[in-house]
């Protein structure tokens, strides 16, 4: 599943390569799937895209925005899989969930892995969207501060019990960290996954800040993770520090080997060592 990193790099792969495309037809999937989450029908989405031309892309936390001018925007929220350019239209996968062709000839395909929206707004609607009106800030907005960081833990716990992954992975309080990005975060920050949220100290908290933006800023910076793949089907170059590969291998600060539990709907891989 793609995450913040992943999420920003297609956003900038895209801005810089379909920005001022005209639409010749856009086509919803032909490839069923009962997990992908469409508001249009297929005709309804083929007449309303022709002849729109795209607008810069963006992103915020998991969702991808792209204009589909005059008026309309294109919504990618919550996918995994491969999004991606096509040079020539005969490049174009014979199954997709979603695709467009340009007048010149060049196309964008859309296929997710579990599951995923690819919808299409009126400008504005879409910010109407359930996970995308009530949104919170996301670690790469200006308005992430530290202040704003401890302000969130000191609201979330007052409701009920967390743990730092809870934390960080559940009910979108950090928007766009998912269950992969979030191990190495916790392995910087050296705190458990399990250690209760409510007991971190304010030093903690400020550890957790920084580890959270080191993660994000790197894993941005080398186009997301390197298990998942770009706008033109390259992996990207951020190798995780604890993940499925490193279970049983040497912790590179300590030497204690790296252990795997399920928790909290996903398997999380630690040091048992260096993070309490
Ligand atoms: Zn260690």
């Amino acid at each position: 599943m793609f995450e913040l990193p992943e999420y920003v790099t297609l956003a900038r792969q895209l801005a810089d390569t379909v920005t001022g495309k005209r639409i010749r037809e856009a086509h919803l999937g032909n490839s069923p799937h009962k997990f992908v989450w469409y508001n249009r029908k297929p005709g309804e989405f083929k007449s309303l895209t022709a002849g729109k031309r795209l607008g810069k892309a963006y992103s915020k936390g998991r969702w991808l925005f792209v204009p589909a001018n005059p008026g309309y925007v294109l919504v990618f929220g919550e996918c995994g899989g491969r999004i991606l350019y096509h040079q020539s239209l005969s490049q174009l996968p014979k199954s997709y969930h979603l695709a467009i062709v340009f007048e010149d000839d060049s196309a964008l395909s859309a296929m997710t892995q579990m599951w995923g929206a690819m919808e299409l707004y009126e400008k504005g609607q879409e910010l109407k969207r359930k996970y995308i009106c009530d949104m919170r800030p996301t670690p790469i907005e200006p308005e992430f501060t530290f202040a704003y960081f401890a302000g969130l833990i000191d609201e979330c716990i007052q409701t009920k019990r967390r743990s730092v992954k809870g934390l960080l992975t559940q009910d979108q309080l950090i928007p766009g960290l998912g269950n992969s990005i979030a191990q190495d975060i916790m392995f910087e920050a050296k705190l458990s996954p399990k250690h209760p949220a409510e007991d971190l100290s304010t030093s903690e908290r400020k550890l957790l800040y920084d580890a959270i933006q080191k993660v994000i800023a790197r894993a941005i910076s080398e186009g997301g993770r390197n298990n998942e793949y770009d706008l033109f089907g390259q992996p990207g170059g951020y190798k995780r520090i604890v993940s499925k590969d490193t279970v049983g291998k040497p912790c590179h600060e300590c030497g204690n080997r790296i252990e795997q539990m399920k928790y909290l709907g996903g398997t999380c891989y630690y040091c048992p060592r260096c993070q309490v």
